[in-house]
């Protein structure tokens, strides 16, 4: 089988490689994402595979069928970047990588509430200049002294809560989905409750009409003064306005974020400091802000397991078989 692997970055070249040595099918990479312009250059594979941020218009799909390809395999979790029912009427099936390493995302996330807790972004700065007092940065608070609310406890929320609880923090647990195994290391309850008790809020939700924007201002007013959020999910539920209205007030102590709405504008990509968009030039100011490149996932497991399952599955798919990845609707 020939498959057209668009938006192939180097890391997963090796294991592209690797898979078809093991397979004996044929895997030809791009380094561009999937796109109306592109999705002509499919002609002659049998199946196309993609990870990307950018979304996949109606067109796509009508193109890749007329070139006779019957999948698309997503290499990565979201999949908000698929138009579902215009590949469905084109008789296009979707499959994403449901679960490569949600360890990786939940390590990250903790990574970062901990440069929030412990000033390490003050303290860094403060030592640039050569000022390598206690002050510079300020005393932190330990974790199992904290209430953690979970929003969205599936695969990356559900181990996050588990390390969380390992330290000894209370967690807190918002889902519509409820999840008897989790009541070990996770007290559900309501997102108001959740917002009313928490010290740290941590998104892990999907992107869909109910969490778009989720974090609005009417959000942030019911929240502690003083509390942390952390959104390594989706930027698109978080309203920036309103998190730069919260830091500055003081009404959020810190934030941390992976993924912003805009981040198609400059997220890998190099450019000039003064060619961001200027309200994240305005936040990456902050002390209390940290910015990261959508990297959450980017772990050597995560990497191998997203190239194989995606591959495994655009065979599957494009056979006519069943894959657990399968997006149905
Ligand atoms: P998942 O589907 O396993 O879990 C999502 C959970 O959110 C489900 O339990 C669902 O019931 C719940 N949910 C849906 N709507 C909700 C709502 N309105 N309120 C509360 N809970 C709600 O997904 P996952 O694999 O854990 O991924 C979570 C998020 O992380 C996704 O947005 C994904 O795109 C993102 N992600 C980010 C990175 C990164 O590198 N930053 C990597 C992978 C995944």
């Amino acid at each position: 089988m020939k498959i057209l692997m668009y938006n192939t970055v180097p890391e997963e070249q090796p294991f592209v490689t690797a898979w078809m040595a093991k397979t004996g099918h044929e895997v030809v990479t791009l380094s561009e994402p999937l796109t109306v312009d592109n999705a002509g250059q499919a002609a002659g594979f049998d199946a196309v595979s993609t990870q990307q941020t950018t979304a996949m218009p109606a067109p796509v799909y009508q193109i890749l069928a007329e070139n006779g390809i019957k999948q698309i395999a997503l290499r990565q979790v979201g999949y908000d970047v698929f138009d579902v029912p215009a590949a469905f009427s084109q008789k296009i099936r979707l499959s994403n990588v449901a679960a490569y390493s949600p360890r990786a995302i939940a390590e990250y996330t903790l990574t970062q509430l901990f440069n929030i807790l412990r000033h390490n972004k003050q303290f860094e700065r403060a030592m640039a200049t050569g000022d390598y007092t206690w002050a510079a940065g300020g005393q932190a608070r330990e974790i199992y002294q904290l209430t953690v609310a979970i929003i969205g406890v599936g695969r990356i929320g559900s181990v996050f809560a588990q390390m969380l609880h390992a330290l000894g923090a209370k967690v807190l647990g918002v889902d519509p989905v409820y999840r008897a195994q989790n009541e070990v290391f996770i007290e559900y309850t309501t997102l108001d409750d959740a917002l009313a008790r928490a010290n740290v809020i941590s998104f892990h939700t999907p992107l869909n009409e109910e969490t778009r924007n989720l974090a609005d201002q009417a959000f942030f007013d019911k929240i502690q003064p003083g509390t942390i959020l952390l959104n390594m999910a989706r930027g698109e539920i978080v309203d920036m306005t309103a998190l730069e209205t919260s830091l500055n007030t003081g009404q959020l102590y810190g934030a941390a974020v992976d993924v912003t709405p805009n981040e198609n504008a400059f997220m890998n990509q190099k450019q000039a400091v003064t060619d961001l968009p200027e309200n994240i030039q305005r936040l990456t100011q902050l002390d209390n802000f940290y910015l990261s490149p959508h990297i959450a996932f980017y772990t050597n497991t995560a990497i191998k397991n997203m190239v194989e399952m995606a591959l495994n599955d655009a065979v599957t798919l494009a056979n006519g078989g069943y894959t657990d990845n399968e997006i149905l609707r």
